[in-house]
């Protein structure tokens, strides 16, 4: 399995393009920027800033911020939103949303806005200080402004499937998408309260194989009631033995 970039480096690239946007319209951040050259001077600055984001930027002046700056500032200021983070936000995998259901109740890909506001209170004052000096912010609701979208844009990033069947591991088929509590499930599991609303939009992500056995072998009704996780679902024998079979029959194969 090859393995991707990690959480922190899925955060810079979320922020990146916001801070770019922010530097490109602060008023007092370049000095070359002001007067009557300004609007030239700030579509060179556009072109130029488009170049670094892609990483292929040659242009340089002795005032304005190089690649090499502008990385560097990002950076800094990534790192130290990042690391004010709750533990289990920068830890946030796809299979982590998967088999704990308080995680995913925390951390689903659009958070509340009092999650969101409480995360960003946690926001040191250096970043602060970088993002006032760098990017003319300097308001707690500008800096939510700028955080509030690239969290979710992190969380779904950081979240995505890779590829691989939550079952059985095996990330060579097509997948299919399972509702954990079953749709035709939905009404009654809030009615029973048996879950919230929350739980009923979870999905897993299987192979046609894994997903075939699951109903075959699991009424929607127990599905609802008693097996609405992966992890559960790995808890009953049948569904454990029939993932080791077919990770052999790949194994064969090779
Ligand atoms: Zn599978
Ligand atoms: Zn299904």
């Amino acid at each position: 399995m090859t393995s991707g970039p990690s959480n922190f480096e899925l955060f810079v690239q979320c922020l990146s393009e916001p801070m770019k946007k922010l530097y490109l319209s602060s008023p007092g951040c370049p000095p070359s920027l002001r007067g009557s050259r300004e609007r030239i001077q700030r579509r060179k600055l556009s072109n130029k800033l488009q170049h670094l984001v892609d990483g292929k930027a040659e242009y340089k002046t002795g005032t304005q911020m190089d690649e090499t700056d502008f990385k560097v500032l990002i950076t800094n200021v990534a790192l130290h939103i990042f690391t004010s983070f709750p533990p289990d936000l920068q830890s946030v995998t796809y299979r982590a949303m998967q088999n704990n259901p308080n995680f995913a109740g925390t951390y689903c890909s659009r958070l509340p806005i009092s999650t969101m506001a409480q995360i960003c209170s946690n926001i040191p004052d250096y970043a602060k200080e970088l993002l006032q000096r760098f990017l003319s912010i300097d308001k707690d609701a500008q800096i939510r402004e700028l955080c509030f979208p690239v969290i979710n844009d992190y969380i779904q990033a950081a979240t995505q499937n890779d590829g691989s069947c939550d079952l059985c591991q095996r990330n060579r088929f097509k997948l299919t998408k399972h509702h954990l509590v079953p749709k035709a499930m939905h009404e009654r599991a809030f009615k029973e309260g048996w879950h919230d609303e929350q739980k009923l939009s979870q999905i897993a992500w299987l192979c046609r194989a894994c997903h075939e056995v699951v109903h075959k072998k699991i009424t929607p009704i127990m599905l609802a009631k008693k097996y609405g996780s992966i992890d559960l679902l790995l808890k009953r024998s049948d569904i454990r033995e029939w993932t080791k079979t077919v990770g052999r029959v790949v194994r064969r194969i090779r």
